[in-house]
């Protein structure tokens, strides 16, 4: 069934994801025992709505099982039905539609079950306080209450899910704890595509089946965010990828150069990286291409493009950085490389603390060579070369 591993959570988030789920166990009792026996009518409705996620969700994940792919996060699609029960099912029935998520979780055997069963809590709390904004017993269907309920269903549920997760790791970034604007967006074409699955149930019961394909893309479109990072961002240290980095550097460099600011690309190329790798062990040179990057992030400003070129090369735009500015950022980084101490392991296994990194930093400045990419990286990599044969650790101005 999995590792439990919601006992090795910190105290505060430990406790919070225990509340939580009390908190939902307790909400859906009182909704049962407070709520009269579904008419054949509402039940109707129930087994519409539920034969049509069903569909989806069989259909998705065969393909996903046919194709072998590693299934990916199905809430997109949980929220566009329930957002649909929410304005269409009496609570008790909205209830049985929970049971939807709850078992897709424990079905997948997904290796954090209490995450999955906390998600689906935070779920319950917010679909029920979404139900109470349109009315408990007999929902209205005003305009300004459905976008109202909407925003309910959605804010609410991330913000039970952001405190548990800021709880578990508080280092974790915005982005990690609120999500990317696409999941956003994602989240209000669910919310409104189960509206309009309400709507035809209501009109027409078997119509609701005709939101399967939607449905279907819907679940799909659930992959975007990760798409787009692994398009975007290299995988070893989150960093841009050359690709991605080169497509933002051209962008900045046009955007500076109009306003007639100047800009620096700043070529970093470790010193003597393969000894590591082949003294210490691969997963060593890993953990310090990695702990590089986090130096490197940490060490420019938020509008500085930060990418990784190649195997152990690094690449940064300063947009607005004149000749002094970038030596002196370009110092500063190689300084903090030379003073990393990077905890790894070696091939034995045994942990051990690399403290001899150090990095050659080529720079090329718009002053000097104007706006465009190519030639500014030409005369970088000349400088690091420069910086390579003058004896390494050093930063050399092309
Ligand atoms: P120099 O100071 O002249 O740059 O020496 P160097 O050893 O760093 O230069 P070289 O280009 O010969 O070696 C780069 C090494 O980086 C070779 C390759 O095995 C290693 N490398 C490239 N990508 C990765 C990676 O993703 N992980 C690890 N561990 N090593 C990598
Ligand atoms: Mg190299
Ligand atoms: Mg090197």
């Amino acid at each position: 069934m999995g590792d439990w591993s919601l006992w090795k959570l910190r105290p505060p988030a430990l406790v919070y994801v225990l509340a939580v789920q009390s908190v939902a166990l307790i909400v859906v009792t009182l909704v049962i025992a407070t709520t009269s026996p579904p008419s054949m009518g509402a039940l109707r409705l129930f087994a519409m709505i539920a034969i049509t996620a069903g569909v989806v969700i069989v259909a998705t994940s065969l393909s996903i099982h046919l194709r072998k792919e590693i299934r990916r996060n199905p809430w997109t699609l949980h929220i566009a039905y329930l957002a649909a029960g929410i304005l269409t099912l009496p609570p008790n029935m909205l209830v049985l539609l929970l049971l939807g998520p709850a078992l897709h979780g424990v079905l997948d055997n997904r290796p954090e079950l209490y995450r999955w069963m906390f998600t689906t809590a935070a779920t319950t709390l917010a679909v029920f306080a979404a139900r109470w904004v349109i009315g408990w017993q007999h929902p209205s269907w005003n305009p300004v209450l459905l976008v109202l309920s909407a925003t309910v269903l959605l804010l609410a549920r991330a913000f039970v899910i952001a405190v548990g997760l800021r709880l578990r790791s508080p280092d974790a970034s915005r982005r990690g704890v609120l999500g990317e604007p696409i999941d956003v967006l994602l989240g209000i074409v669910a919310a409104s595509l189960g509206g309009l699955l309400a709507m035809a149930v209501d009109a027409y019961p078997a119509s609701a089946l005709l939101a399967v394909p939607p449905l279907a893309l819907l679940d799909l479109a659930g992959q975007l965010p990760q798409w787009r990072r692994s398009a975007q961002r290299d995988g070893k240290t989150g960093l841009a990828n050359a690709m991605h980095w080169e497509r933002r550097a051209r962008a900045e460099l046009v955007r500076v150069g109009n306003r007639g600011h100047p800009a620096a690309v700043l070529l970093l190329d470790l010193d003597h990286f393969k000894r590591v790798n082949d003294e210490i062990g691969h997963l060593a040179g890993d953990a310090v291409l990695a702990a590089v990057a986090l130096m490197l992030r940490g060490s420019v400003r938020k509008e500085d493009v930060v990418g990784r070129f190649g195997g152990e090369e690094f690449v940064v735009l300063l947009p607005g950085a004149d000749t002094e500015v970038a030596r002196a950022v370009a110092q500063r980084v190689r300084a903090a490389t030379a003073s990393l101490s990077v905890p790894a392991q070696d091939v034995h296994g045994r942990p051990c603390e690399l403290d001899d990194v150090t990095v050659s930093i080529g720079v090329a400045t718009s002053v000097r060579f104007g706006y465009e990419l190519p030639d500014l990286l030409v005369a970088a990599d000349a400088a690091l070369l420069a910086a390579k044969s003058g004896g390494r650790n050093a930063v050399t101005m092309a």
